[in-house]
């Protein structure tokens, strides 16, 4: 059983929350947009399940972690708590993690080429789910941080749609180091129309972190993926 959050922990979170909402809120005025178009995923990794039940209790949804090994026991753990949570799986996945990820992930958000379209697909079949997936669209040419190139993504996009098991979502970008990232995340709006124009159920755009995520929603961004405004910092040496 977790431990409960402290008090000044509860409150600590509850400030960030109201400051990202502010943002969220915004930027969605600023670009005409409705904030009820965005939707806010905590990135709980790192993070205690203590944490996630504080930001379930402020009325967070929807809760994203990076490797499987944390996200695992922590989603286990927050199931047995009965926090109502949609959980992201938003970082690099390996094919033979597919199907511990598909047991609790509702959304994968870095489908990035097709074998893993291919094992997704299988292992939601064999788990009885749907799993939404979103193709994750490397934005510079770095390697290292997954994502499909531009021109590779009409073909993924097209297997995720046909695979029994898996749901096309939309695109997923990480805005690359070095560069503004709103000219990135309009490269991405522009991966996203495409997507959409052969998909249209594909509406989901994933991009924006706790630095960029008015940018991105500046961009068309309907899911932003915020962790350290919400939670405070990570230890350096996890990404
Ligand atoms: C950690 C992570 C985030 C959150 O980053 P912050 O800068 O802490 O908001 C978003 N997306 C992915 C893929 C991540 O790994």
């Amino acid at each position: 059983m977790a431990a409960a959050a402290g008090q000044g922990r509860a409150e600590e979170i509850s400030e960030r929350l109201a400051r990202v909402r502010a943002r969220i809120a915004a930027a969605c005025a600023a670009a005409g947009r409705d904030p009820a178009e965005v939707t806010l995923i905590a990135v709980t990794k790192t993070f205690p399940v203590s944490d996630i039940a504080v930001l379930a209790r402020l009325g967070v949804t929807d809760v994203g972690e990076n490797r499987d090994q944390e996200a695992a026991p922590k989603a286990a753990e927050c199931a047995a708590l009965g926090l109502p949570l949609r959980w992201h799986f938003v970082g690099q996945l390996q094919v033979n993690k597919a199907a511990s990820v598909v047991r609790y992930a509702s959304v994968v958000h870095s489908v990035d080429r097709p074998r893993l379209v291919a094992a997704l697909g299988a292992r939601a079949r064999a788990a009885g789910r749907v799993i939404t997936c979103l193709i994750q669209v490397s934005l510079d040419a770095a390697p290292g941080r997954g994502g499909a190139p531009p021109a590779a993504v009409p073909a993924l996009a097209a297997a995720v749609a046909a695979e029994e098991g898996l749901a096309l979502g939309g695109v997923m970008a990480i805005a690359p180091l070095g560069e503004p990232p709103r000219p990135a995340f309009r490269r991405l709006r522009e991966v996203a129309e495409r997507v959409r124009a052969e998909h249209p159920e594909a509406f989901m755009v994933s991009a924006g972190m706790s630095g960029d995520l008015d940018e991105a929603i500046a961009e068309g961004a309907t899911h932003v993926r915020v962790g350290t405004a919400l939670l405070g910092g990570r230890p350096s040496f996890v990404r």
